[in-house]
């Protein structure tokens, strides 16, 4: 079954990729993996997915520690800044840095352990109060702050698009994250690469692909629906 999902929205990633004359190894398909067993993963992992996205500290190391080493780990929640210790040398890529005093702690935990992290900056296109990341208009300046930190590499941008019917209606988000990310890799800072967007979810990755993703984050298309009693 579950196999057979992964397979599912893996075809609907390549076709979306094939509609926007995209080449396919440009889209990474995370699959997120939050609130379910590792057994989960370890099937996906055997049949040959690495990329897996948590979206909290904790689930992850735990994970972590349980499974095998060369998964490639993807935080996509929101991360406090107690919390970064953790996971520095855990993670491939923490999606979800929407401050430079978290930037900060990064980069001291990043240096104690000798290790260079790679993230994206979040921010909340569709300017949601519900949800973290940063405006639109704070992200330049953001990002030339955190690019200064040489222990950390910034990859590109993430954003959490508004939860819809039609992933249609986040369209117009993503093609702003992609502008935005055109914007700020034309002013050449260094340190700072803007090759990387993490944008679309079950619900709006075909559209998000259409728009330029590079990473989607697919949960429960994949897994099936969360259960978070449990
Ligand atoms: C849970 C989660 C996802 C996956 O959402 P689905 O709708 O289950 O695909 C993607 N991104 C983030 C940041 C999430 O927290």
């Amino acid at each position: 079954m579950l196999i057979n999902n992964y397979n599912n929205v893996l075809n609907e990633v390549n076709l979306a990729c094939d509609k926007a004359g995209r080449a396919k190894d440009e889209v990474t398909l995370i699959a997120v993996s939050k609130t379910k067993p590792a057994s989960d993963i370890q099937t996906l992992y055997d049949y040959g997915v690495r990329d897996f996205g948590e979206n909290k500290v904790q689930e992850l190391t735990s994970k972590y520690e349980e499974l095998p080493k060369d998964i490639r780990w993807h935080l996509i929640g929101h991360l406090q800044t107690n919390k970064v210790k953790y996971i520095v040398d855990k993670v491939y890529l923490i999606h979800s840095v929407d401050s430079v005093k978290l930037a900060m702690e990064i980069e001291k935990e990043a240096a104690k352990k000798d290790v260079i992290v790679n993230i994206l900056v979040q921010v909340n296109v569709a300017n949601e109060d519900t949800k973290f990341g940063l405006d639109n208009d704070e992200v330049i300046n953001i990002v030339e702050e955190i690019a200064k930190l040489p222990h950390i590499r910034i990859k590109g941008l993430m954003t959490i698009a508004p939860f819809v019917d039609d992933g249609e209606e986040n369209r117009k988000y993503f093609n702003e994250l992609k502008q935005l990310s055109v914007d700020i890799k034309a002013k050449n800072i260094d340190n700072v690469c803007m090759d990387m967007l993490s944008m679309g979810m079950s619900g709006d990755f075909t559209t998000a692909i259409e728009e330029g993703a590079t990473y989607v984050r697919v949960g429960t298309s994949i897994f099936g629906v969360r259960n978070y009693a449990i």
